[in-house]
């Protein structure tokens, strides 16, 4: 699928309207996985003239390092990956969340769910639906489930082509809200693309999975859908699957060229090596003038780690 392909694009006369964002956890520091999610973002919105935000995803606390958001912020401008406009912290948005999940309940469409891991784990790996219909206590802690249904949910990925998942069968009525009180990740994802106006997501494909569910929440809350694109899986030199820790390793700030330039030709770009001499400013320019989303390779061949 092309970008004027979709559903929110114009016909060629009229330019296309392109908002990108990258939007990390901060659980940690910028690394090599990253860095190719950041920088397929960016080169796909800047290709397209489109803007290219920054969301800092810190919902989680228990989960994050301290600095972390910063030296993640940071990095992004030693590599010079500036974004537009000023940076959303998810942290500051629990109101709007919360408000979300008062709408969602008020329609019937989300319930207080009192199971345990535990009983959870003992009536199959996907949750059953045992709360939906109970009055459950709303002093005993509790999650909040969206209720899903068992229509097949379809998009077209730019990259990975046609998707389907049914979500009753994949996860059933899925949290967005915590028992801890935490909001799920996906429904402030879905509540921050739709406020940003993102219309394109390009972002690791460890997330391929959860977009249905993020589909649903927008069909439900009545928000226009993405583009998706999710970059394909890292594999090391011998197809063997890496996970994103075994790139975990900080990236230097100080260099930034090396990993830039190592990124660039792993994202199937082919700079020329007169330009691992340049400036990452200069390499980032010509990425984004030969930027092309069909050229990834279907596996992403990863150097070894020493980055
Ligand atoms: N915050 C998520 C992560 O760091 C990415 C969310 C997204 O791009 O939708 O994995």
């Amino acid at each position: 699928m092309s970008v004027s392909d979709h559903p929110g694009s114009r016909s060629s006369s009229t330019p296309l309207i392109y908002i990108g964002r990258f939007a990390p956890s901060p659980t940690g520091p910028l690394h090599f996985g990253s860095l190719l999610a950041a920088l397929a973002s960016y080169f796909d919105a800047r290709h397209h003239n489109g803007r290219w935000l920054v969301r800092m995803e810190d919902l989680d606390p228990p989960r994050e390092i301290e600095g972390a958001a910063d030296d993640i912020l940071r990095t992004l401008e030693a590599y010079g990956l500036h974004w537009d406009g000023s940076v959303r912290y998810q942290s500051e948005r629990h109101d709007h969340y919360q408000a979300l999940i008062k709408q969602l309940s008020e329609q019937q469409l989300a319930y207080r769910c009192q199971c345990s891991r535990q009983q959870i784990a003992e009536r199959g790996p996907v949750y059953d639906g045992f709360c939906r219909d109970r009055q459950n206590c709303i002093d005993r802690p509790h999650a909040i489930r969206v209720k899903t249904d068992d229509q097949p949910i379809r998009f077209n990925d730019r990259i990975q082509g046609t998707q389907q998942q049914q979500l009753q069968q994949h996860c059933g009525d899925f949290v967005i809200r915590r028992k801890d009180k935490l909001f799920a990740y996906q429904l402030a994802v879905v509540c921050d693309d739709a406020e940003q106006q993102i219309t394109h997501i390009v972002r690791g494909s460890d997330l391929l999975d959860s977009t249905p569910r993020q589909l649903y929440l927008q069909q439900l809350l009545g928000y226009p859908q993405p583009c998706y694109a999710h970059i394909p899986v890292m594999v090391n030199e011998q197809g063997q699957k890496l996970s994103k820790q075994t790139y975990a390793t900080a990236l230097d700030k100080g260099q930034p060229h090396i990993a830039t330039f190592k990124a660039m030709q792993v994202l199937g770009l082919q700079p020329p090596a007169s330009l691992a001499q340049e400036s990452s400013t200069q390499l980032l320019q010509w990425g984004i003038e030969h930027w092309n989303i069909q050229a990834l390779p279907k596996q992403l061949t990863v150097p070894p780690i020493e980055l």
